[in-house]
């Protein structure tokens, strides 16, 4: 039998949840408890300009609040400490100068407008892949352009098809030069960014199983390669679908009204919850339920893998 899988909540304290955030946290929970599993609480507030003063203590009492129950992180501690992304900057640097020995790494001083002109490729979608700019500066003319900027880091990625099994969405491959390109792991600002992060942090802290939304599908492969580089062992994938508003826009912090400091005041959490569990299949009707009613029922197989569109009356 497998071991009892490690799940995890990563929020990013940069608002107050909003239902999109909740679907995700109640699934990761669901996955990771209805195995038998632990779940730890990582906050990902390494990109702290951004971030709502409290954010961290707001989100453990929303999912306190919820019902949804964690074993490590936030401000409960445990074996992985520090659960804080801007606590963690040395093992990031550990990481990235691995990277750095293994001479993956080079300088870049493209600016946003360069990365992003008419004639940068980018794919259907509208992602832009790095067109290798700044690969081959000669070492003279880095650090001569150093003098006048801090670059970027970019991490040289081969030409080479990096696929894996998404437990929800199947099969998912990506060519990592074509569709992406060579991606960034520390910025000018000296911030590492969420890719190296976030591997670093799952890795270190042995969790085995991610859940999160499909917008982060296609980042997988680059967390992958990165694994690889950094002799980390990766977990599991699930990702799901996007909770899109009444019109099919996805939901934002900036949705307002579907934020936890008001949805508290007008709901019960067994409400939102019974909600949220009838919109992804759990539940063939909108009843009230709580987090762990719904341990029994839950299935990847239930869950839809189109996005999901709220009803225009949802929760009116
Ligand atoms: N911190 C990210 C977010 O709030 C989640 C990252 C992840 O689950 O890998 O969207």
């Amino acid at each position: 039998m497998n071991p009892a899988p490690v799940g995890r909540f990563a929020p990013t304290p940069s608002g107050r949840m909003h239902l999109g955030n909740v679907l995700c946290m109640l699934l990761a929970w669901l996955s990771a408890r209805s195995q038998g599993g632990s779940v730890i609480l990582r906050i990902e507030d390494i990109d702290y300009p951004r971030l709502m003063k409290e954010g961290a203590a707001l989100m453990e009492s929303d999912l306190r609040w919820l019902g949804l129950d964690w074993d490590e992180g936030g401000s409960l501690g445990g074996p992985h400490a520090p659960y804080y992304q801007r606590m963690r900057g040395e093992l990031y640097a550990e990481a990235f100068h691995k990277l750095e020995k293994a001479g993956l790494l080079y300088p870049c001083f493209c600016s946003r407008a360069q990365l992003h002109s008419v004639n940068a490729p980018h794919l259907s979608d509208g992602v832009f892949v790095y067109a290798g700019t700044c690969r081959a500066l000669s070492q003279e003319e880095a650090e001569r352009r150093r003098r006048e900027r801090t670059p970027a880091i970019r991490l040289r990625v081969p030409e080479e098809v990096i696929s894996f099994q998404d437990g929800h969405y199947g099969l998912v491959e990506e060519n990592l030069a074509r569709e992406c390109g060579d991606f960034i792991v520390r910025r000018a600002d000296g911030l590492y960014p969420y890719q190296l992060a976030v591997v670093v942090d799952d890795g270190l802290m042995g969790v085995t199983q991610v859940v999160r939304g499909r917008d982060l599908l296609s980042s997988t492969p680059r967390q992958l390669y990165l694994y690889r580089l950094l002799g980390l062992t990766p977990p599991t994938f699930c990702h799901l679908p996007l909770l899109l508003d009444s019109e099919g826009r996805r939901l934002s912090k900036r949705d307002r009204d579907l934020d936890l400091g008001l949805l508290r005041e007008r709901f019960t959490p067994q409400w939102l919850l019974g909600q949220l569990a009838w919109l992804c299949g759990l539940l063939d009707r909108p009843e009230p339920a709580s987090a762990r009613d719904l341990l029994p029922l839950f299935s990847w197989e239930k869950i839809p893998k189109e996005d999901l569109r709220l009803p225009a009356a949802f929760l009116s």
